[in-house]
């Protein structure tokens, strides 16, 4: 099993993690019932999806 020669230093370790950080998720609008939801997925509040029920409405 390849093993790595050198420790790897705190420099390096950060400039690893540098690209971990996470971005805010889009939000938009429900056309139906105006709730906000995640674009391209279908509603969870009233369960439409381009202008159309496709799933039946929780609760
Ligand atoms: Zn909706």
């Amino acid at each position: 099993m390849a093993v790595p020669k050198r420790k790897t230093s705190p420099s390096r370790r950060n400039m690893r993690r540098s690209h971990h950080a996470l971005t805010a998720t889009n939000i938009a609008e429900c056309s139906n019932c105006g709730e906000q939801k995640r674009p391209h997925h279908v509603c969870g509040k009233c369960g439409h999806y381009d202008g159309r029920e496709v799933v039946a409405a929780s609760a």
